[in-house]
């Protein structure tokens, strides 16, 4: 008994003395300086000039204030009387008003969220829509991130005009990955999507710290939920959360709801503009927000065994890294065709059969069982999209989808992949023949004729194309 209870109080001063250092760490990084971030609150016109004028005084606001990073709201360029006002008035990315704004940042040497621009698309579509595009611009005036709005605004609430953003809006088709910024990883997303949590997880899986919602809040919406909805974003999701606002009357038919703010990952509103053109800053405590995910390891603790996880199928640009690692090897990036979050597909060095590709999740681990849930599902469904282009390309009704998990089953590459390659009758005199093949076609290291690079970047070209793959 007595040797139990000095075990127990040993146990206690071990416990309480990794509390004190963890502490004093934390108290030592409190008196280090923080980047501050400003965020906008501002009321866009019709009138390109005038947005631009008030836009730019509060930029150089911010500035005065410290700012290294200034948060804009959606509709940074101008609010519109009407949809066609809308579109006519919409600029590609190379356009005058996107290079005002790296000029902007260049200039004031401040990283920009420009947090809603009506962006033109480069191939102009025959709906005549256009993009709700929130760009992240770095400090030298290079955009850093291109976030196109994924959920629309399509609502007819009671005792409002019904909006239906869809008739002027082309939805965006990809979440994240999250930008490294001055102040964090940020996460980007745009006004609506703040109702759809899954979409904060997913960048939060993919590394965000800090949610941003700019917004052109409607004044009903705003008042039922607003701060809610940001404050649950924050807390659910251990983040700062960033919305820069619109305000105020915009022309006689539009108003919205203002309240720009900070969040901290405890949910505290920490900064907040008034109910006029203004802005607000806030230091970002990263060190904090860290200890605060440790304490409570949230993420950690999700049952995705019971209720399924939330997955980031959005293809990435394949060529923001020149190369990939499969197992001891390297794969150029022309070599491959689909990337995910957490998979990436490429052609093969020396095919089975032509077509033969491989997939395999980015992370570099040796069995299925290494995998976490997300590249579990991820892999499987890059499988199954990948399948799909495989059988249009060859022109194919079958594949043959193989794991070799482990040495004695004939993995040579110590690293997961499923290798999958379009069948056509009679391809092998006996069917099943594909396995001896896939056993033996790269273990004799001697008579290895692996192919060029040129020829393996031209078959990813055509694959790519199926996935509309930069
Ligand atoms: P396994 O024997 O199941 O481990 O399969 C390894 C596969 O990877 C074989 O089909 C090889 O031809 C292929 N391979 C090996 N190195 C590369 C590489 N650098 N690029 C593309 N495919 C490769």
């Amino acid at each position: 008994m007595l040797f139990l209870s000095n075990l127990f109080r040993l146990r206690r001063i071990a416990n309480l003395s990794r509390r004190l250092i963890h502490s004093s760490a934390v108290m030592a990084d409190l008196s280090k300086p923080k980047p501050v971030v400003a965020v906008v609150q501002m009321t866009s016109t019709p009138d390109k000039e005038d947005t631009f004028a008030q836009l730019s005084a509060l930029v150089n606001r911010a500035k005065a204030r410290g700012a290294l990073m200034t948060f804009l709201p959606e509709c940074a360029d101008y609010v519109s009387e009407s949809r066609d006002q809308a579109v006519a008035l919409a600029e590609p990315l190379e356009g005058p008003t996107v290079s005002r704004y790296r000029e902007m940042a260049r200039t004031l040497k401040m990283w920009l969220s420009v947090g809603g621009y009506h962006e033109k698309p480069a191939d102009a579509d025959e709906t005549k829509r256009i993009y709700n595009t929130h760009l992240l611009i770095d400090d030298e005036g290079t955009i850093r991130g291109v976030y196109r709005k994924v959920h629309l605004f399509d609502v007819d609430i009671p005792g409002g005009a019904p909006v239906y953003e869809s008739t002027y809006t082309i939805p965006g088709s990809a979440i994240g990955p999250p930008v490294d910024t001055v102040c964090g990883k940020v996460g980007m997303a745009i006004c609506y999507d703040m109702r759809f949590p899954e979409l904060a997880v997913s960048l939060v899986q993919q590394g965000a710290e800090i949610l941003t919602y700019p917004a052109a809040f409607t004044v009903p919406t705003g008042m039922a939920h607003w701060e809610t909805l940001l404050r649950s974003r924050a807390i659910e999701n251990q983040c700062y959360v960033i919305a820069a606002a619109q305000v105020g009357r915009h022309h006689p038919k539009r108003s919205t709801y203002g309240n720009a703010m900070v969040v901290d990952p405890w949910g505290t509103v920490v900064a907040r503009c008034h109910d006029t053109i203004d802005i607000c800053v806030a230091e970002i405590h990263l060190t904090l927000l860290h200890k605060r995910r440790s304490e409570m390891p949230v993420f950690k603790h999700k049952r995705h065994d019971l209720y399924g996880h939330v997955l980031n199928n959005s293809v990435l640009p394949i060529d923001a890294q020149s190369e990939y690692q499969f197992g001891p090897h390297t794969v150029k990036s022309s070599s491959a065709f689909y990337r995910t979050g957490l998979s990436i597909a490429f052609v093969n060095r020396k095919p089975v059969l032509p077509g033969h590709v491989l997939i395999c999740p980015i992370r570099v681990v040796e069995h299925l069982s290494d995998l976490t849930a997300a590249e579990m599902a991820d892999l499987f469904l890059a499988v199954q999209s990948v399948a799909e282009a495989v059988k249009k390309q060859h022109e194919v009704s079958s594949l043959t989808i193989a794991v070799q998990d482990g040495p004695d089953a004939g993995q040579s590459v110590k690293h997961v992949h499923v290798h999958v390659l379009p069948r056509k009758p009679g391809d092998f005199p006996d069917n099943d023949e594909v396995y001896k093949h896939l056993e033996k076609h790269d273990k004799n290291v001697a008579a290895r004729e692996w192919r060029n690079d040129d020829d393996m970047a031209t078959e990813a070209a055509v694959m790519r194309k199926y996935f509309n793959a930069a």
